[in-house]
């Protein structure tokens, strides 16, 4: 199998239109897209979603969670599964999730016009939710997929509205008492199209990255306390100061990170400090480094490291430190299989690609833990993400189609 020119043509005029319609569903200012999980614009692309699914030739179905499938039943139920999700961020673009749900749908039809029932069967994923950007959901569509919502849960997760998520759920007609039966023990292989959402891509000059290996992350919260008092009294020789003693350790953490080199990366994005006052001597500072990288021996090392020059620095200023984890998600190896198979067909594709790993979270390193799972990113525009300005090459997106397409034909076909 192979695409023609005319397929070509043919994918790139329905993947343009499934992003163009989808863009129209949360379309927020500057030409950004806000569909938040359970509101109006997203059960409305999911509507849409269910027309493009049908007339695709699939089988429809939702589960009990809201997630819409598209199934091409093969002679086999195990299912190879590809696609991605249907929410976005508050002002994010028109590609990140929508456009791995339009892949997987155009390429999933064109397989079925091209070569008809497969063995194993196939089905096209519109995941309800992944951003966490009304509740702090945690992957809730991936979640329900694997039965890990927790009894209760619905109740308890709020937006900022205070709305539950059962209640949102209910307000569509879902029921939030069945969201266990939305597991799934049937999936064979999970393999999710998506944009790079940063720049190594594009500045490689590169169609395709093969995801071996989502990042690991690990977040430590650090307390300096020193002395709080007069800016102007208290004769410098004399300070116990908690923020210069934290402006080290920030500056620590970006050195760390640059003499390791890419792909370790240090970031302190929350710092607290007290008492707050223009005129007054800090005294005490909270604050939160940030790091990752996808070689968790690396990740231990710079978490030994960043507490070592945490400790001399606070000894050396005669401030009190404490230090506590706040976050740890382990890096996740992608299925070696998968990972092989889409290389192959990158070869076959005759497009240019490389391995790398993800620096974002994705359901699939959640999937990955129970399903041999996969990711393919494709490159977007300036490595701009969670942004109106997000934008992926429709050429790209149409060598990525075929690249899926001869993937899922290996595993499913070929199977
Ligand atoms: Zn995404």
């Amino acid at each position: 199998v192979a695409f023609s020119t005319a397929d070509r043509v043919a994918v790139r005029a329905m993947v343009d239109d499934l992003v163009a319609s989808l863009r129209g569903h949360g379309a927020s200012a500057g030409g950004g897209v806000t569909r938040l999980v359970y509101s109006q614009a997203w059960a409305a692309a999911m509507a849409e979603i269910e027309g493009w699914l049908g007339s695709a030739g699939l089988e429809v179905r939702v589960d009990a969670a809201g997630s819409r499938f598209g199934r091409l039943a093969g002679e086999r139920p195990q299912v190879v599964m590809s696609g991605s999700h249907v929410d976005s961020v508050v002002g994010g673009g028109a590609y990140d999730g929508a456009l791995g749900v339009a892949m997987a749908a155009c390429a999933v039809r064109w397989l079925r016009e091209t070569a008809g029932r497969p063995r194993l069967t196939l089905e096209v994923l519109a995941n309800c939710e992944e951003e966490s950007s009304r509740f702090a959901c945690n992957f809730w569509g991936s979640r329900a997929m694997l039965g890990l919502i927790r009894p209760g849960e619905c109740d308890l997760l709020r937006d900022a509205d205070g709305v539950t998520i059962g209640e949102a759920m209910s307000a569509l007609g879902l029921v939030p008492d069945r969201i266990a039966e939305a597991r799934r023990d049937d999936v064979c292989a999970y393999v999710e199209p998506h944009i790079e959402q940063g720049p190594l891509l594009e500045r490689l000059g590169l169609t395709i990255g093969v995801v071996d290996r989502v990042v690991g992350v690990r977040q430590l919260r650090f307390e300096l306390r020193g002395e709080a008092g007069h800016a102007g009294t208290i004769p410098m020789a004399a300070r116990r100061d908690a923020l210069t003693g934290a402006a080290e350790l920030v500056l620590a953490g970006e050195a760390l990170a640059r003499d390791l080199g890419q792909p370790a990366v240090a970031t302190v994005g929350a710092l607290r400090v007290e008492p707050g006052g223009a005129n007054q001597v800090p005294g005490r500072v909270d604050l939160t480094v940030d790091f990752r990288h996808v070689d968790e021996r690396v990740l231990a090392g710079m978490e030994e490291e960043l507490r070592r020059r945490a400790a001399a620095l606070a000894a050396a200023r005669g401030l009190e430190l404490s230090v506590e984890p706040r976050l740890g998600q382990r890096a996740v190896d992608l299925d070696g299989r998968l990972c092989a198979l889409l290389e192959a067909s990158c070869r076959r594709a005759g497009v240019r690609w490389q391995r790398m790993p993800s620096h974002a979270g994705h359901d699939a390193q959640l999937l990955a833990t129970r399903w041999p799972s996969a990711m393919l990113f494709l490159p977007c525009a300036g490595g701009r993400s969670h942004r109106p300005d997000e934008r992926a090459d429709m050429d790209d997106v149409v060598r990525g189609v075929e690249v899926l397409a001869l993937t899922l034909h290996e595993l499913a076909y070929e199977a």
